[in-house]
């Protein structure tokens, strides 16, 4: 047979294909309660408030929407002074020393997952082609750096026997050590409500393990997806970035690369809007290097990132009285979360959704095995990731009873 016929079938996306399953579900009491994306009270995917109007902004100013001609290839360049003075200056004063020094090298991208595979191609092709990344991790994360020339990819010890395991986290990131300033492995972080298990290391143990990181010469990747939703404060979220990014205590000799989506905290998904940021140490002539191949990176795999959402996205982050009301677009947002989860707690008494300090974001983790998230599928049509993870927002006041009553079921 020719080439082509080596093709092998791939197996469908642990996420996207259950929600193919789901709509061909004919139960009229189906729930998905498996993608990232956020509802309402009502189960709509609703606009933000903020990002509405921004879109009128849009509407009425007619020589800003009817521009269909390509952006650069590293993106607007209004979106990018935007973008960095939210997350370097903002969210991240410490940030402010790296951007005065002209440290950061950035990239609009396609969404966290854009940013993911650029940071992915970049490094492999010039600096490391081995990632540690959590065990658990969003599904995806293998795939991309796979993907994307990696041909190790390390799983980290993360949640072990129903809890956060940080020391065994780091004797697995201390066993494998080789020279990682020349020879360097990069460690995939998740900023804050780690997907899928919503638990995040409390500050004390982020310090030992920035510190474990920085003594083993590992590139940080900071995937930060769901800034604004373990707190409901945006700023308050970036903690890991200010962690980092203490210059007094860490140095990141070869440069600490930021992934940040808008797809959750302003409700774009669709929209593909996020960025990368790359601090390098300082060098200029490196900075102009990583400036120049994140173009040639870029170029050759999509040419230049879509104009639209940027366009929203940096108008909400540009008009005080916008940004004003994406931040409580967004504490809205996460009280609705936590509101779900009391309402859950009230029903089933399961400690584990009492205390919202102890998973974050848009998920619950429920701890139901394989056969168990199966059992609920097809007895009654609810749909968990295989992980026993459940979207949070796909719970409302019309089937939290019913969700409950099934979740009751099929763990007793
Ligand atoms: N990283 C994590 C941990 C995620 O959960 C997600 C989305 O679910 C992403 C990155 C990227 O999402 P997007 O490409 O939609 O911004």
């Amino acid at each position: 047979p020719a080439a082509i016929f080596k093709i092998p079938r791939a197996p469908p996306d642990k996420i996207l294909g259950l929600t193919e399953r789901f709509n061909q579900d004919c139960h009229p009491r189906k729930c998905n309660l498996t993608v990232g994306i956020y509802k309402d009270n009502w189960g709509q995917v609703t606009t933000f408030p903020s990002v509405a109007r921004a879109q009128n902004i849009l509407d009425e100013n007619v020589e800003l929407n009817t521009d269909l001609s390509y952006l650069p290839i590293t993106g607007c360049p209004e979106f990018q002074a935007n973008v960095l003075s939210f997350l370097f200056r903002e969210s991240c004063p410490q940030g402010s020393l790296y951007l005065d020094q002209n440290r950061v090298s950035f990239v609009q991208t396609l969404s966290g997952t854009g940013a993911l595979a650029v940071t992915s191609k970049l490094l492999s092709l010039f600096v490391s082609k081995t990632v540690w990344v959590p065990d658990p991790s969003w599904a995806n994360h293998t795939n991309v750096f796979q993907n994307n020339g990696f041909k190790d990819i390390k799983y980290y010890t993360y949640f072990k026997n129903g809890q956060l395991d940080v020391s065994q986290w780091l004797d697995d990131l201390k066993s494998s050590y080789s020279d990682n300033l020349y020879n360097p492995q990069c460690i995939v972080l998740h900023a804050c409500c780690h997907n899928p298990t919503g638990v995040d290391p409390r500050r004390e143990q982020w310090i030992e393990i920035l510190d474990t990181i920085h003594d083993l010469k590992l590139i940080p990747i900071i995937d930060m997806a769901y800034q604004g939703l373990e707190s409901g404060n945006i700023y308050e979220d970036a903690y890991l970035l200010r962690m980092s990014l203490d210059s007094s205590r860490y140095q990141w000799p070869n440069g600490l690369f930021l992934c940040q989506s808008f797809a959750k905290n302003m409700g774009l998904y669709g929209e593909r809007v996020g960025s990368l940021s790359v601090v390098t140490p300082p060098d200029p002539e490196l900075k102009l290097n990583v400036d120049s191949q994140l173009k040639k990176v870029v170029r050759g795999l999509y040419s230049s990132p879509p104009g639209y959402g940027s366009r929203v996205a940096n108008l909400v982050l540009s008009t005080p009285q916008l940004k004003k009301q994406w931040f409580a677009d967004v504490e809205h947002m996460a009280a609705r979360l936590r509101h779900v989860k009391s309402e859950m707690y009230d029903r089933l008494g399961w400690q584990s959704l009492r205390d919202s300090s102890l998973q974050h974001g848009m998920f619950y983790y429920t701890g139901l095995t394989p056969s168990q998230v199966d059992l609920l599928r097809e007895s009654f049509s609810i749909y968990l990731t295989q992980d026993g993870r459940l979207s949070l927002s796909g719970v409302n006041d019309s089937n939290v009873d019913y969700i409950c009553e099934a979740l009751q079921k099929v763990t007793t």
